[in-house]
C-alpha cells in the first residue's frame, strides 16, 4: 500500500457516521477515504442496537437487519409495567451487519475503504488548519491529504482532540452487555429495569434479536456513579435479578463494551476544513443514550455539506456551517428537554421509580414512543397534555416544558 494518499475528503471512522457521511460524499461525485482502524467494520460491538423502524425505513436498511419489537416493557424494585403496541416502532439491530450495510453502500457509492488504518496524527497548513491526517496502517506510517476531515471516530474523537479543539468527554455512559442465548424469551418485549440494584445511575436492559438470543446490559451514568458496569453485568445475570429470571439458562456468546458522551450538545462541530459528527459531536438522545440514528442522519448531512463545499473551493468554517445549522435545528431543543428528564430519573430513588412507572404506564404505546425518542416537538406535547387532562404525566410535559 502505497504511503501517501490524495482524497478530496478523508472519514475517520467506519461506524454509521463515517460510513454514511462517505456514501453521500461519494454520491455527491467527490474523492472519499473512510479509515477504519480495525480489521472489519463492526469488528468490536459497542452498542445495544436499539432503534426505531421509521428511522430504518427513511435510512432504506433491509429488513433482515432488525428484530421489531412492539411491547415496552419496565421493571422497578417493586413494579412492573408494559406498553404495548398494535405494530412495531422499535427495533433491535443486528448491528455488525446493519454497520457492514452502511459501509458496504458507501463503498459502492465509489468510497474507497482503508481497514486496519489507526489514525493517530493530523497535518496542518501553515494556518494551522487541518489539510490532512496519518495513521499506523499494516505496513507502518501512512497519511492521507484531504481538502476536508470528517472526525467521525466516535467517543474518542480523536480528530478533534489532536487538533486540540476538545478534552476528554466529563460525562458520559458506559456500559456492557452480553449477547447470549436464553431458553425463554419473547422477541417482541424489551426490559428497561430501574433502580439502585439494577443500576445505580442509568438502567439496564433486555433487547430480544429473535432466535432465542438477547443483549442483557447495564448502562452506569459517570461520574454520578463510580460502579463498574462490568461487574454490575455479572451480578445481575448470576443473581437473576427481575426478569433475567425468566430467561432461564444464559449462555453468553459475546461481551459488549462502551462509553457514550452524555455532555449534552456542548461542542462545537464545524471549523476550518473539519466537521464532527456521531458520538465524536455528541450527538446522542439522554433518556436512553441512544445515537446510532443521529449517527446515520447528520452523517448524510456532513457528507453533502462538506461535499457541496469542496466542490465550491471552500472549505473553511462558514462554509461548514450548514451543517452545524441543520442538525442543531433538527435536536437542539429536544435534546434540552430530554436532559431535564434524564435529570430528574438520576436521582430517583426505588420507591419514586415504583410511582414513576404507574406515570409512564399511562401513556398509550405511540406517545410512549414520542417521549422514550424524545421527540418533544410543542404539537406532540400538547396531545400529550390534552389527552391526559388530569393525570401526572402532565407533570413530564411541565418538566420537558421548563416548568419544574
Ligand atoms: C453500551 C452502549 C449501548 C448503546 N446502545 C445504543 C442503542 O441501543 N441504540 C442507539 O441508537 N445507540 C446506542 N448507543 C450509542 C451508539 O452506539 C452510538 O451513538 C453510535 O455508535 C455512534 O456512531 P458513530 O459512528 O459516531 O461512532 P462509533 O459507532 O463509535 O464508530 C466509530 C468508529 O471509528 C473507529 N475509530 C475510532 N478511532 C479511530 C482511529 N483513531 N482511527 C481509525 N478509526 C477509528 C472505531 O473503530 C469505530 O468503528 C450505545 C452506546 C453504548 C456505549
Amino acid at each position: 500500500m502505497s504511503k501517501e494518499h490524495h482524497f478530496d475528503l478523508v472519514v475517520v471512522g467506519g461506524g454509521p457516521a463515517g460510513s454514511s457521511a462517505a456514501l453521500i460524499a461519494a454520491k455527491n461525485g467527490i474523492k472519499v477515504a473512510l479509515l477504519e482502524k480495525e480489521s472489519s467494520i463492526a469488528e468490536t460491538v459497542r452498542t445495544s442496537g436499539v432503534t426505531w423502524i421509521q428511522s430504518i425505513k427513511e435510512f432504506g436498511i433491509p429488513n433482515d437487519c432488525f428484530n421489531p419489537i412492539r411491547n415496552f416493557s419496565f421493571c422497578s424494585p417493586n413494579n412492573e409495567i408494559t406498553i404495548s403496541d398494535s405494530i412495531p416502532r422499535a427495533a433491535v439491530l443486528d448491528v455488525r451487519k446493519t454497520y457492514r450495510w452502511l459501509a458496504h453502500e458507501a463503498e459502492k457509492a465509489g468510497a474507497d475503504i482503508f481497514l486496519k488504518i489507526n489514525v493517530n496524527e493530523v497535518i496542518k497548513n501553515n494556518s494551522g488548519d487541518i489539510v490532512g491526517v496519518s495513521g499506523v496502517g499494516p505496513n507502518g506510517k501512512i497519511t492521507f491529504h484531504s481538502k476536508v476531515v470528517i472526525d467521525a471516530s466516535g467517543f474518542p474523537s480523536t480528530i478533534c482532540k489532536a487538533m486540540g479543539f476538545v478534552t476528554q468527554w466529563k460525562r458520559f455512559g458506559a456500559g456492557a452487555e452480553y449477547e447470549a442465548k436464553v431458553e425463554n424469551v419473547d422477541s417482541e418485549t424489551w426490559w428497561l429495569m430501574v433502580g439502585k440494584q439494577y443500576s445505580p445511575a442509568g438502567y439496564a436492559w433486555i433487547f430480544p434479536l429473535g432466535n432465542n438470543i438477547v443483549r442483557i446490559g447495564v448502562g452506569i451514568g459517570k461520574p454520578e456513579s463510580n460502579v463498574d458496569p462490568t461487574q454490575r453485568l455479572e451480578e445481575l445475570v448470576k443473581k437473576k435479578l427481575g426478569p433475567i429470571k425468566k430467561l432461564g439458562k444464559i449462555t453468553p456468546i459475546e461481551f459488549h463494551y462502551g462509553l457514550i458522551p452524555n455532555d449534552g450538545l456542548s461542542r462545537k462541530t464545524v471549523f476550518n476544513n473539519l466537521i464532527l459528527v456521531g458520538d465524536s459531536a455528541g450527538q446522542a438522545n439522554p433518556l436512553v443514550l441512544e445515537g446510532i440514528r443521529y449517527a446515520i442522519k447528520f452523517g448524510r448531512v456532513a457528507g453533502k455539506v462538506s461535499s457541496d463545499a469542496i466542490k465550491s473551493g471552500k472549505t473553511d468554517e462558514s462554509a461548514l456551517e450548514p451543517y452545524e445549522k441543520n442538525w442543531r435545528k433538527e435536536i437542539e431543543s429536544k435534546i434540552k428537554s430530554a436532559g431535564k428528564v434524564q435529570d430528574r430519573w438520576i436521582g430517583l430513588s426505588d420507591e419514586e421509580w415504583d410511582k414513576e412507572l404507574d406515570i409512564i404506564k399511562e401513556l398509550e404505546a405511540e406517545e410512549f414512543i414520542d417521549f422514550i425518542k424524545a421527540d418533544f416537538g410543542l404539537s406532540n406535547m400538547v396531545k400529550l397534555a390534552t389527552h391526559h387532562p388530569k393525570l401526572a404525566v402532565r407533570q413530564l410535559f411541565n418538566l420537558v416544558k421548563g416548568k419544574n
